[in-house]
């Protein structure tokens, strides 16, 4: 039995949160091979070692000294080291980085070393190797993860070991260090996963797994106990982010299931993510609700625009044409809506407006701005009946208009769209109707 257990930020800000992992590591042998982030924030007003990393690197980037940033990254180290025992001798490592950084270092370089000074306490701590995600997880030139490669070097250097490995970066081809994208300790840990064929990865965090909705807008969310990989895709494209979405697909890819667990509270058993869940009867037939702000609507509208060939397509080559992608495309015969994010299409909205009109002669084409969508993702929709109609009633009857209805092809999510001022209050009343049938 094998688990890979990657802890985040949040779960390494202090000596006290290393010794909480500590206790989880050693409470479960099969867990030998730990994947860590970077210090995050003690409390809410504190900074995350890699945010300092950055703010770092702009100094130098614009000549203006980062003495003090360094040495508040420097002492928070220390605390850790010195508060839990350690003898593992940073001192070397932090002079090599400044004299570096004051020669050329690399800003994703710096990034990552926030990852690797914390993985080097941390092996200290558990008595486990250190073993440095650089001689394993290869980047192609293009930037994407050697897969094969990276999975090779691991079993060979993991083999017959416990290792602590550092999330967030691996290495080019040319042997530079390249860092993943924010947050890419979740991939990391996914492939060391896969690599090393685990029975399970474990992704420890500050939350008891995905909550039913995020905590901002719903007070005290109940987590989700089970969830589909598909689902979660459905939730966290629209908004719910717990994981990196570059998470999911190297567990997959092996059918390794994935547990969001909660460091501060190990005992819950946290979320757990799977291809299938054998469901008792009962129960919700949502599983979460997330959402987005930020959405503009076109809404083209054409007698016979069904038995016409190419609409869709040419509409969305001119959107295209323009840099803008279209997220969703709810339609009735004669008339058909493009939703896609406002940011993207605000510069351009009159000209591909221009160009639709004389490209497609509609009979009508509207803009809806400042639009939301809210999603309702549960793999039971599909067989409880009328889901959609209690959720258009529910809405309706809590003063929520609904400008467009949407549901995917494989029935696991209703997704509508609703005004931005009434986002939160359709997440909130849609939760208070289905969650309380758990
Ligand atoms: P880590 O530092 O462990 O990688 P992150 O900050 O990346 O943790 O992710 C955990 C955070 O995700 C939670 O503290 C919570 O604020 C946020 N979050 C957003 N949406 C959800 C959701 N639906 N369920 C749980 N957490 C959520
Ligand atoms: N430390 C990195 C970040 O803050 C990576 C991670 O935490 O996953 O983005
Ligand atoms: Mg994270």
């Amino acid at each position: 039995m094998l688990k890979v257990a990657k802890f985040g930020g949040s779960s390494l800000a202090d000596a006290h949160q290393f010794e909480k992992v500590r206790k989880i590591v050693r409470s479960d042998p099969a867990r030998r091979v730990v994947v860590v982030s970077a210090p995050g924030k003690r409390s809410s007003d504190d900074h995350k070692i890699t945010d300092l990393l950055y703010l770092c690197a702009a100094h130098i980037e614009y000549g203006v000294s980062c003495e003090s940033i360094f040495q508040m990254i420097r002492d928070r180290y220390e605390e850790i080291k010195k508060d839990c025992g350690l003898k593992t001798d940073l001192s070397r490592d932090f002079d090599q980085i400044w004299v570096h950084m004051q020669h050329g270092m690399a800003r994703e370089e710096l990034a990552s070393r926030g990852e690797y000074l914390s993985a080097r306490l941390m092996a200290d701590y558990l008595g486990y190797d250190f073993l440095d995600a650089a001689l394993w997880l290869k980047f192609r030139f293009d930037g994407t993860v050697d897969k094969e490669a990276s999975y090779a070097a691991l079993r060979r250097a993991a083999e017959g070991r416990n290792v602590v490995i550092p999330g967030f970066y691996g290495a080019m081809p040319d042997g530079r260090i390249r860092t993943l994208t924010r947050g890419g300790s979740d991939i990391t840990g996914a492939l060391a996963a896969a690599a090393l064929d685990a029975d399970l990865y474990e992704n420890w965090t500050d939350v008891s797994g995905i909550l039913m909705a995020d905590p901002k807008i719903v007070e005290n969310p109940a987590p989700i106990r089970h969830i589909t990989y598909n689902e979660l895709r459905e939730l966290s494209y629209i908004g719910a982010k717990v994981l990196h979405e570059g998470t999911v697909f190297p567990v997959r890819e092996k059918n390794i299931p994935l547990n969001i667990r909660n460091t501060n509270e190990p005992e819950h058993p946290g979320t757990l993510i799977m291809e299938n869940i054998q469901d008792e009867a009962g129960g919700s037939p949502i599983t979460g609700i997330a959402g987005k702000k930020g959405y503009c609507v076109i809404t083209v509208g054409k007698t016979g625009m069904s038995s016409e060939t190419g609409v869709l397509r040419r509409i969305l080559e001119i959107i295209e044409s323009h840099g803008v992608n279209v997220e969703y495309i709810p339609s009735g015969i004669d008339i058909l809506s493009l939703v896609m994010a406002e940011e993207k299409a605000q510069g351009c909205l009159y000209a591909m407006l221009g160009e639709i009109q004389k490209e497609i002669a509609p009979d009508s084409i509207k803009v809806t701005e400042h639009m939301a969508i809210v999603a309702a993702v549960g793999r039971r929709m599909v067989s409880s009946p009328g889901v959609s109609g209690r959720i258009f009633a529910t809405l309706g009857e809590n003063g929520v208009n609904i400008r467009m209805i949407t549901q995917g092809p494989e029935e696991i999510n209703i997704i509508v769209g609703v005004e931005e001022k009434d986002f939160a209050q359709a997440i909130r009343v849609l939760y208070n109707t289905f969650m309380k049938e758990k």
